[in-house]
């Protein structure tokens, strides 16, 4: 007999008379003890910090990488969650600057293992948003491929070596990648190439028993997002034809991320998830004649 109702942060349930957390007790998420490094939290306004917020509740212990531009706001957050751990610089720039992360972490926990990554990195540089993408320069160009999509590949060859068996990565993408979005320009390449390594490194990694995917989320205010010219009206349009008419917030991708990162998803890999408020399954809005 199997009773639940919501009581305070999470679902209880009630198997067999004995109360259970679901989500943070083990009875489904199975997330309980299990190590996270997360890339990507900027500002309590991050997608990556809402998702570290649920993997917290669920029981998960929390690594963060953090860009040093950002040290100080990160720095804020730390008493704000108990499954905080630790924290280290990495810059997805270079190898070196990536690197630095997985040596200072694995020097203060050798032999520490990762169950679960959430790479939440995206930035293009302002040049490329300035004119057509057709006349962007390379460097700005390169720039934004390297951070923003070729950087999956290159965390995953750092943590390789310290994945835990069945790790599950989870990277965040933008339905820019498969149609045209005004003002999205480079991002929408990158992200094409971010799906793209999606795909490639879950078949790389798959026969290890690893997965990755990929959520593509609805647009949401972030500080990434404020760098994209016309984001205010992209948001208005989106609500008013949404299927569920409303944006999405970033616990609503944290909850996705969360099923992701949990074995309840165990035969998911090389996917791209929309959290969209279905924004993706139409293609003529329902306020076309207004
Ligand atoms: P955010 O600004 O809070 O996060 C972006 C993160 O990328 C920051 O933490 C930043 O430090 C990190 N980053 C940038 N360059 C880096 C580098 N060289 N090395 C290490 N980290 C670096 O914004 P967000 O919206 O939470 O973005 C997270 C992810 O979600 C991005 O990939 C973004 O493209 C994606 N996404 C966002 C939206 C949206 O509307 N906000 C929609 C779809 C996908």
């Amino acid at each position: 007999m199997l009773s639940v109702h919501t009581i305070g942060k999470g679902l209880e349930a009630v198997v067999a008379g004995r109360p259970m957390l679901v989500g943070t007790g083990g009875l489904m998420l199975e997330l309980e003890g299990k190590t996270a490094l997360v890339f990507g939290v900027a500002s309590e306004e991050s997608i990556a910090w809402a998702i570290c917020e649920q993997l917290a509740a669920a029981g998960c212990k929390l690594i963060l990488g953090f860009q040093k531009r950002f040290m100080s706001r990160v720095f804020q957050l730390k008493d704000k969650l108990d499954a905080i751990e630790a924290f280290y610089p990495i810059d997805v720039a270079t190898n070196e600057l990536t690197a630095e992360f997985f040596t200072e972490w694995q020097a203060a926990n050798p032999g520490a293992k990762a169950d679960i990554i959430i790479h939440a990195i995206g930035f293009a540089p302002k040049e490329c948003f300035d004119r057509p993408t057709l006349f962007v320069d390379n460097e700005p160009m390169n720039t934004a491929m390297t951070i923003s999509a070729h950087s999956l590949q290159r965390v995953m060859r750092h943590a390789l070596p310290h994945l835990a068996s069945n790790s599950s990565t989870i990277t965040l993408t933008y339905a820019a990648s498969t149609r045209w979005v005004p003002n999205y320009g480079i991002m929408s390449i990158a992200k094409a190439a971010l799906e793209a390594w999606t795909r490639e490194l879950a078949n790389n990694v798959g026969p290890d028993g690893h997965r990755i995917n990929a959520i593509s989320s609805g647009p949401i205010k972030t500080l990434a997002a404020g760098g994209i010219p016309g984001f205010d009206d992209i948001l208005y349009h989106v609500e008013r034809n949404a299927p569920l008419r409303r944006n999405v917030t970033q616990k609503d991708v944290a909850g996705c991320a969360t099923w992701l990162a949990s074995p309840m998803s165990s035969g998911v890999t090389g996917q791209i998830i929309h959290v969209d408020a279905g924004y993706s399954s139409i293609m003529v809005p329902d306020s076309i004649s207004d």
